[in-house]
């Protein structure tokens, strides 16, 4: 087993490709190095194999062999020696796992230093500052990273250092202090372990990869890792590269850059950089950073050569990249590169963009649409309609930068505790901090918003929160952060003070900051995303539908604008819930006899008929699927224990005494399998005869008026062919009789389908689809009757348990369960339409609008996919990304 490859090792396959074992950082290098052949310091990746297999049973054997063996070429070819005390060889050692983790594991950097190389270093380079300041950095950070010391006393003795000197540049600080703070630091590291800093720069590194690798399982990794889905089992690699210096004088720095702009899709590049400064300072945000403009200005040869390497990046990966680079007296390195990470509304811009010609003549290329509809995330789709300020009359606080879109109200916090603390009460909040680091990721998950006083657009806050589609405003240096409150000085010196649990808002595209509760909106997305999703309805076309769940005329509008093309489901039992029709539908539950509950069926017709006339109007010329009344009738009267508490207490109206009485007689104990759907109409036939002549009612004066109604009746929790039979009857009859009573011109098609929202109906699909036109599965039912988890309960009481256990790989009622409920939803294809051969078949439940779903739902064979109308243009894209990756996967090669 080979666990080390240096960077340029012939790898068989583009070494791009080798992510999952030499990790995202490694796999690039390899590819900028030998590859592109691009100026890369050189070194050797450690894999994610040695990585799972230390964590499994410690230190992987023949892997120190492997290491000496490496260390030994990158002394030949950079003609140095690990701890020489005349001309040391230092490296960086970092973290690189598969998919990027920003800041969530650990990095040493100048390992090889010690107490005599430093002395070389100094006279080597005749530079005892630049010496002096690497030793410092590298003891700071070994102590942290590998001993687990605490860094505060570290900063505390840098600030120090700095007070001595009377400097505030890390930079400007004296040899003479620097050994000072040397000195100070190793004593620190004797005071916290008892023993001295190691001095042996094998056994630096042995320790140093050990802590990488250990860091993989630490809380703010696991932590991230949850957030973003990834595998806790797949480990990290460790690069171990030959340090370049950007502390080495004014001629020198480092920098982190975008080749266009992460935050809305611009083509300029965007750079970050410090003159003087290594690693980790650009990205920590403690310094003031500069720009492109000011890179051109100071370093015009690294300039011009960045922007080169800029375009040819892009021409290779094809994408915006991130790059890190160093500037070493003068001449240019690369530390890293990788496909970017990007604001939705960039990504969007960008994909769309890329599908013109980039890269000018000396470097063409571009992608095509498919690949672009491909690259789109449907959370990146959906972050584009994130919410904005709806005025912006408040009372602005001050104005950071807008890092990532978006806006937020909550009550301030200001730690990563109290915000998850907030959360667990349901407290919106904002957590406002001077700067973030990883270990804040539980909170900046919890709060709804972030806002920091320090730091660029590269700074850990922004990217994390970029990442996660969650609004941030950074850098905000007007506000002072405390304990317990923030100042914030004005442009007019009023100094405002806001205290935990104030309520602020803050807009992440703005950067704005308003004191008090701004009301939030929508805002219109870019012009990019009708572009897209009109590709992606390309790719559908009549192979996949999309359709809305809407149950007024209202949501059927705003699904039409969305591009829904139909509605999958309208649910009639929202119309009954509406004020003026409740007390309706209660004398119904409660007549005593056929004509008072035929009067208040009348009453209700009327009523409908406007509901429908107005959906039909919004959706003219598209199918609109009604189904006839689900829930059952105890949802539509007051709460027993309510009434039974008045009653003792002041006691009821007689109206109230029947109410009771009628609570009492249609209580159910799981009422989500009682006497609902289609069952509650064999106990009340009049009422689906009721909706449907309301229905056809509508229909009929909508052709009159020109349109062009399709409709679609539906039937809800049916178990049987014998029951779809039945209630296809009444369907039937009532629509021959509202055509009857509709005069000559009344003509009106009508389907007649069912839901497929129980096992038995699922497994007996061929007997309903003897009487059904169409199916539509109810996968929020089927979910449930599946599982036997009641779907009112189990989410609150029993999910988070389940998913943290492992015992679920994800929440079922919001991603399809395959291999369970879709065994059912596939093998109920495949009998309904061996009974009718061309059955439509939809689906209905939440799963609808969801990525995974829609794609389990495509290669099911199924015709569309129903959901909200938010989630229609998600819906749109996600199954155009299905179609097209069914494609790939049916041309191999
Ligand atoms: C379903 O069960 O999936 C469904 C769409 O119906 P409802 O959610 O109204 O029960
Ligand atoms: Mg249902």
């Amino acid at each position: 087993m080979t666990y080390v490859f240096a960077f340029d090792h012939p790898h068989d396959v583009e070494p791009m490709s080798r992510n999952a074992l030499l990790g995202g950082k490694g796999a690039n290098l390899a590819e900028m190095c030998s590859v592109l052949g691009l100026p890369v310091p050189p070194g050797f990746t450690i894999t994610t194999e040695a990585c799972r297999a230390y964590l499994e049973q410690g230190w992987p054997g023949g892997l120190d062999g492997e290491l000496a063996a490496h260390l030994e070429a990158l002394e030949a070819s950079s003609g140095k020696r690990p701890g020489d005390p005349d001309d040391p060889l230092l490296v960086s050692v970092r973290s690189g796992a598969a998919s990027s983790m920003p800041g969530m594991m650990d990095t040493v950097l100048n390992l090889g230093l010690n107490d005599r190389s430093v002395e070389g270093l100094a006279q080597r380079t005749n530079d005892e500052r630049f010496a002096f300041d690497s030793y410092r950095r590298f003891i700071g950070l070994y102590a942290r990273v590998v001993l687990d010391i605490d860094g505060q006393p570290f900063d505390e003795a840098l600030d120090e250092a700095k007070e001595r000197d009377g400097v505030t540049a890390d930079s400007a600080i004296s040899p003479p202090t620097l050994r000072w703070l040397c000195r100070r630091s190793l004593d620190l590291v004797h005071s916290a372990t008892g023993f001295g800093l190691e001095q042996d720069p094998a056994r630096q590194l042995r320790a140093a990869v050990e802590a990488v690798f250990t860091s993989w399982n630490g809380a703010r990794a696991f932590t991230y890792r949850k957030q973003e889905d990834i595998d806790h089992s797949l480990g990290t690699a460790v690069n171990v590269q030959a340090m370049v210096f950007g502390n080495r004088d004014d001629n020198s720095g480092t920098g982190v850059a975008f080749t266009r702009d992460p935050s809305t899709g611009d083509p300029q590049p965007v750079v970050d950089f410090l003159v003087n400064a290594q690693g980790e300072d650009v990205v920590a945000g403690i310094r003031k950073t500069q720009d492109l403009d000011a890179l051109r200005m100071r370093f015009p040869q690294v300039h011009a050569a960045l922007l080169e390497v800029f375009e040819r990046l892009e021409a290779h990966y094809r994408d915006m990249c991130d790059v890190e680079f160093t500037i070493a007296q003068g001449s240019l390195y690369l530390l890293q590169t990788r496909v970017g990470k990007r604001t939705p509304v960039a990504g969007l811009r960008m994909a769309v963009a890329m599908t013109e010609p980039q890269g000018g003549e000396r470097n063409p290329w571009r992608i095509t649409r498919d690949e672009a509809i491909l690259r789109m995330t449907a959370e990146h789709l959906e972050g584009v309609l994130h919410p904005q300020f709806d005025d912006a009359s408040g009372a602005v606080l001050t104005i950071g930068l807008g890092a990532s879109p978006g806006a937020a109200v909550g009550r301030v916090c200001f730690s990563a505790d109290a915000a998850a603390d907030a959360a667990d009460r349901g407290e919106p909040s904002i957590l406002v901090r001077t700067e973030t680091s990883p270990e804040d990721v539980h909170g900046m998950v919890a709060a709804e918003g972030i806002l920091t006083a320090r730091g660029g657009l590269v700074s850990h806050a922004a990217v994390v929160a970029r990442g996660w589609g969650k609004p941030a405003v950074v850098g905000a240096d007007a506000i002072d952060v405390g304990d317990h409150s923030f100042s914030v000085t004005g442009a007019d010196g009023v100094v405002v003070v806001v205290r935990e649990g104030d309520v602020i808002s803050i807009d992440g595209s703005t950067g704005q900051v308003v004191l008090g509760m701004v009301a939030v909106s929508m805002s219109g997305p870019p012009a990019e995303f009708a572009t897209l999703l009109s590709w992606a309805d390309d790719v559908r076309g009549a192979a996949f539908g999309v359709r809305a769940n809407a149950d007024t005329g209202a949501d059927a509008i705003v699904a039409r604008s969305f591009g829904a093309e139909g509605i999958g489901l309208c649910r009639t039992e929202h119309m009954f819930l509406a004020d003026d029709r409740l007390p309706v539908v209660r004398r119904m539950i409660l007549a005593s006899t056929p004509e008072e509950e035929g009067a208040a069926l009348e009453e209700l017709r009327v009523a409908q008929k406007h509901d429908f006339e107005a959906i039909l109007e919004a959706m003219d010329g598209l199918p609109v699927t009604v189904r006839l009344l689900d829930p059952p009738l105890h949802e539509f009267l007051p709460d027993i224990e309510e009434l039974a508490v008045r009653a003792a207490g002041d006691g009821l109206s007689p109206e109230q005494v029947d109410l009771l009485a009628a609570a009492r007689s249609w209580r159910e104990t799981n009422p989500m399998l009682g006497t609902r759907g289609v069952r509650l109409a064999v106990l009340k036939p009049g009422l689906y005869a009721m909706q449907v002549r309301a229905l056809i009612e509508a229909a009929i004066d909508r052709r009159r008026a020109g349109g062009d109604p399709i409709v679609e009746v539906m039937i809800p929790l049916t178990v049987s062919g014998a029951e779809m039979e039945l209630a296809r009857s009444w369907v039937l009859d009532a629509v021959a009789e509202a055509v009857a009573r509709g005069g000559v011109d009344a003509e009106v098609d009508v389907a007649v389908g069912t839901m497929i929202e129980t096992p038995r109906a699922a497994l007996r699909a061929q007997d309903l689809a003897a009487h059904a036109d169409f199916f539509s599965f109810g996968t929020n039912d089927l979910t449930q009757m599946t599982f036997g988890f009641s779907r009112d309960d189990v989410e609150g009481r029993l999910m988070s348990a389940y998913l943290e256990q492992g015992l679920l790989v994800h929440n079922p009622f919001e991603s399809i369960d395959a291999d369970g409920v879709g065994q059912l939803v596939r093998q109920a294809v495949v009998a309904g339409r061996s009974a009718r051969p061309g059955l439509k078949i939809g689906v209905c439940g939440e799963h609808g609008g969801d990525s995974a779903s829609i794609a389990f739902f495509y290669n099911s064979g199924l015709d569309y996919v129903s959901c909200s109308p938010f989630r229609v243009p998600v819906a749109r894209l996600s199954a155009a990304q299905a179609i097209l990756r069914s494609r790939i996967v049916e041309t191999p090669g």
